[in-house]
């Protein structure tokens, strides 16, 4: 077996953990990445795409936003439309001027990746890790596999950045795990396709078919959704079909218009809202979608990700330069605090949009929630400042 030792093991090479790895090293405290997946896997899986301003701004303090800058798209609004009618907020002029980034989660994937190659700093991909150890120690470690080959790294602490479908938080004892879930009755059945997009601005739509919502990724890119029963199947939406309800959820009064073009890729994502509890146990912290998951209709997924990485790039900073465990310790009770913001406002969005289709009542209820968010100055105020800046607030 091949034995390593670093300051800090990160589980996971997507944003949380890519990010994280940098700040460390920008702060001069060593750490080994390792990714399940191989490095051409993570720098094309396309997820999300929205990068709020104190986030981007996050980015770019640590050199990691050039590109951002240069290539992600200025948002400064969405639309919503419902009842065959669009309605613009104003995000930033109800938001002190703060705008939004539309920038995929691919390419900071890719800048990140690129930046951690050109410091020589190590980072181990098609390695996955089998078991988190001695967390309760101050001598935990990990143990991997590679190929056919072994590895165990020994480690001051270990960062659980390994998503979703990750291990990590197994090594917290059940007496202590929490976990709250709720799993919504739709999915979102979603299109990457080369086409212009159609509308400057991301529109979210309540139709009486289910949700749509026509975002992009660059001048020539558009991303696009439907909700869709919980059981339904790629093999059931043929091309035009897609195209066709896409159409018709976005049809209004005055524009009909959707941009149709080759679809580069598609796939059904289910709608869940879970958080665990505490993300620290001993020596072993979870960051990102290891410790969370918010439906993607508040955009939140990502930047709540990186917002954990922050705070514990500072706490780690802490505790090595001023061997100061105050901010660790503090951890789980200060992501938790924004976590729980950011669940409120991702279920809001979500509850909002998704027509019910059994329950009458709560139809009525989503279109007066949605009269309010566009109607009223003061709702459509709480949104606009949860939608562009959450995590840095
Ligand atoms: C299918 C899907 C679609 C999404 N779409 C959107 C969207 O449209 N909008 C939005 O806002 N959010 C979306 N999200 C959420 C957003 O992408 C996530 O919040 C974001 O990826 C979180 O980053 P992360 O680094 O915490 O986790 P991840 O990006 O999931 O990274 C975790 C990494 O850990 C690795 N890993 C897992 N287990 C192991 C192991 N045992 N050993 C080593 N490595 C391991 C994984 O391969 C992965 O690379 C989507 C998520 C999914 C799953």
């Amino acid at each position: 077996m091949k034995e390593l030792r670093t300051q800090v093991a990160i589980v996971g090479a997507g944003p949380a953990g890519l990010l994280l790895g940098h700040m460390l090293h920008l702060q001069g405290i060593e750490s080994v990445i390792l990714e399940h997946r191989s490095r051409e896997y993570v720098e094309k899986r396309v997820r999300a795409g929205v990068i709020e301003f104190g986030i981007a701004n996050l980015l770019e303090e640590v050199g990691a936003g050039e590109r951002l800058r240069r290539e992600g798209l200025v948002h400064r609004g969405i639309e919503l439309r419902y009842d065959h009618s669009a309605h613009r907020i104003p995000l930033s002029e109800l938001a002190d001027g703060k705008i939004y980034t539309v920038y995929g989660q691919q390419e900071v994937v890719k800048d990140l990746i690129a930046l951690r190659v050109a410091q020589g700093a190590p980072l181990h991909f098609d390695t996955e890790v089998t078991a988190i150890e001695d967390v309760n120690t101050t001598a935990p470690y990990i143990d991997a596999r590679c190929g056919d080959e072994d590895l165990r790294v020994h480690a001051d602490f270990v960062a659980g950045c390994d998503g979703s479908f990750g291990a990590s938080h197994r090594a917290i004892p059940s007496d202590v795990f929490r976990r709250y879930e709720r799993v919504y009755p739709f999915s979102w059945l979603g299109i990457l396709a080369e086409a212009p997009p159609a509308t400057e601005e991301l529109i979210y739509g309540r139709h009486e078919n289910g949700f749509v919502l026509y975002s992009m990724r660059s001048p020539t890119i558009s991303r696009l959704y439907l909700g869709v029963r919980p059981d339904e199947t790629l093999d059931q939406w043929s091309d035009e079909q897609i195209w066709d309800e896409l159409a018709e959820r976005l049809s209004t009064d005055e524009r009909p218009e959707v941009n149709r073009g080759p679809i580069l890729e598609r796939g059904i994502t289910a709608m869940r809202s879970v958080v665990i509890e505490p993300m620290r146990y001993g020596r072993l912290f979870l960051a990102g979608d290891a410790a969370h998951i918010v439906p993607p209709t508040g955009a939140k997924g990502m930047n709540l990700a990186l917002g954990d990485v922050r705070v514990l790039a500072e706490a780690l900073d802490t505790y090595y330069v001023k061997n100061d465990e105050a901010l660790l310790d503090a951890y789980s009770a200060t992501c938790l605090e924004r976590v729980w913001r950011a669940e409120e406002f991702s279920n809001y969005m979500t509850q909002m949009l998704h027509p019910n289709y059994e329950d009458e009542f709560e139809n009525g209820v989503q279109r007066a929630r949605l009269r309010q968010a566009t109607q009223s100055r003061e709702a459509a105020t709480v949104l606009s400042r949860n939608y562009v800046d959450l995590n840095t607030m």
